[in-house]
Parts: C-alpha cells; sequence; structure tokens
C-alpha cells in the first residue's frame, strides 16, 4: 500500500518529534525537517524506520526563502509526494522582557522563524500540492499549523512570541479560506504547556502553577504525544468537513471557570 508523505518542521525534538512518531506510527513516510541538531533528526528518523516507515532528514532554517524550497524539492525528491504539511517549528524569546523594553531584534527573530516562514512555506507547499492533485498524485491533502495558547493570552514579557503565534491564528484562516476549493482543509493546533527542551528552563513555575494550583483543568503537563495525536486524526481524514478550525490541545487552558 502506497504511504501518504508528510513534512514536519522542526521534527527533531519536542513536538516536532511526538508528531514524527504518531504519524509515523499512523502509516506515514516524513521529511523531518530540522535547523541544526543532526543527531536528534536523525534518531527521529531512525524511529520511523522502527515504525515501518522511511524518515529522512532535511536540514533548512524556515525563515530563509532557499532553505523552504529547498525543504519542498528534498522532500518530492525523497517520495515524489506531499499529503501534509505541518508547520510545527518555532522559536522562544532568547530572552524574555518587559514589552517596554523588548527589541526590535528578537522580534524580527520571532516574527521569521515563527510566521513568516510557515506563511511562505504553506504558500510553496499549497501551490506544489495543486499541481500534484491537478495529476492525480494526491487526494485532499492537509496543512496543519502548531500555533500556541499565546496566540490569545497576553504575556507581557514575551509579547514578540504572542505577537507571532497571534499571526498564524490569521494564517490558518486565509489559507483554510483560499484553499478549500482546491480540497486542502488546513487546521490550527494551539498547544497549551508542553513538556520540551523549550519549556525545561520554566519547569518549576509550570509544576507549581499546574499541579499545585490548577492552571489547567486537567493537571499535568501536557506531552508532545498529546499534540501528535491531534495532528493524527487530521491526517486520517476525521475532520473532512472542517477546515480553519482550531484544536485546542491544552487541558482545558482555554475554558473560564468561576
Ligand atoms: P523545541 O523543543 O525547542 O524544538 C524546536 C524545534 O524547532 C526543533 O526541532 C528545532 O530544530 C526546530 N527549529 C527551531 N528553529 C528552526 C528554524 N529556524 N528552522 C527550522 N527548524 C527550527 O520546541 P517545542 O516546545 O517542541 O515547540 C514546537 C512548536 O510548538 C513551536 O512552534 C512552539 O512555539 C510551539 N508550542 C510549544 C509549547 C510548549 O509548551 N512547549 C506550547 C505551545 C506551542 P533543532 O533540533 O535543529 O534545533
Amino acid at each position: 500500500m502506497t504511504r501518504r508523505v508528510a513534512i514536519v518542521t522542526g521534527g527533531s525534538r519536542g513536538i516536532g518529534r511526538g508528531i514524527v512518531v504518531a504519524l509515523a506510527d499512523a502509516g506515514y513516510d516524513i521529511a523531518v525537517n530540522y535547523a541544526s541538531n543532526a543527531t536528534a533528526a536523525q534518531e527521529v528518523c531512525d524511529k520511523v524506520k522502527e515504525l515501518g516507515g522511511r524518515g529522512v532528514a532535511v536540514q533548512a532554517d524556515i525563515a530563509r526563502t532557499a532553505d523552504r524550497q529547498r525543504l519542498v524539492d528534498e522532500t518530492l525528491a525523497a517520495f515524489g509526494r506531499i499529503d501534509l504539511l505541518v508547520n510545527n517549528a518555532g522559536v522562544a524569546p532568547s530572552v524574555r522582557a518587559d514589552i517596554l523594553e523588548a527589541g526590535e531584534e528578537s522580534f524580527d527573530r520571532l516574527i521569521g522563524i515563527n510566521l513568516k516562514g510557515p506563511y511562505f512555506l504553506t504558500q510553496l507547499v499549497a501551490r506544489s500540492m495543486i499541481e500534484q492533485i491537478a495529476a492525480g498524485t494526491v487526494t485532499e491533502p492537509k496543512i496543519v499549523v502548531v500555533s500556541s495558547i499565546s496566540a490569545y493570552t497576553a504575556s507581557i514579557n514575551r509579547g514578540d512570541y504572542c505577537v507571532s503565534k497571534a499571526g498564524l491564528a490569521m494564517l490558518v484562516k486565509l489559507f483554510a479560506a483560499r484553499l478549500a476549493e482546491h480540497g486542502i482543509n488546513v487546521y490550527e493546533i494551539r498547544p497549551g504547556v508542553i513538556e520540551t527542551d523549550m519549556t525545561s528552563a520554566v519547569k518549576e513555575r509550570y509544576d507549581n502553577l499546574i499541579i499545585d494550583q490548577g492552571l489547567t483543568p486537567i493537571r499535568r503537563w501536557g506531552q508532545p504525544d498529546d499534540v501528535g495525536r491531534a495532528v493524527v486524526a487530521v491526517a486520517t481524514d476525521l475532520l473532512p468537513f472542517s477546515t480553519g478550525q482550531v484544536l485546542d490541545v491544552d487541558g482545558g487552558f482555554h475554558l473560564r471557570t468561576l
């Protein structure tokens, strides 16, 4: 049976790794994109192989135009099709700074990687998907964007991150509206607090907030596999009449309670 193919940006570690493993288990071959950690990307590809799939590690900085093109080209060279794009790669500010002090350098870096990268990679992959549909290579391909609860939660010491994630929410609406006529559904997955390298520096603080103070109704850290399973639901066609849809994978953080 032909296996479907996904590109997962930032697939080498954390949430991206969880998505790759879940997709491989669900029958996908995967282009595992990474920025600099080749060893981690290769380990994930080995895991994909263990699960019966093919994984190819592709180094590409998604903030760079030429790298995005190369990511798509190398994926097509390896597998000949793209059924799913998961825009997952993202970075937090190197230093958290109050919005009255925070500088332009951090803003430009975060917008470049977290927003501009996914925006133009989605454009590139969507064009390719439209061609592949016309050629009969793929049917009903999909696009997923991993945003964050920061898309709507104001954290005044990392405004650049919040703005980049709020922008992703609009990216999803725009491409969902544009691509529906081609049968390409677009989904936003909004993780809450997930245990990865990104959150390791604030582990103690969040242990206290989540477990002791009940920040989330489900009192535990989210795991990369929680996000991986949500992506699999989309990737295995379980939401065919939904596009532009937001899936909160956040332990109920978004609920207002009284
Ligand atoms: P992470 O553990 O820091 O992993 C980041 C991943 O992104 C790595 O695979 C890294 O590659 C890759 N990456 C970084 N910059 C890149 C670039 N310019 N081009 C290509 N790849 C790049 O982060 P994470 O916690 O898994 O977060 C993944 C996504 O989920 C991010 O978009 C983040 O904003 C979002 N998110 C995270 C949380 C959370 O609590 N952890 C919550 C909500 C949303 P290398 O291995 O090569 O460095």
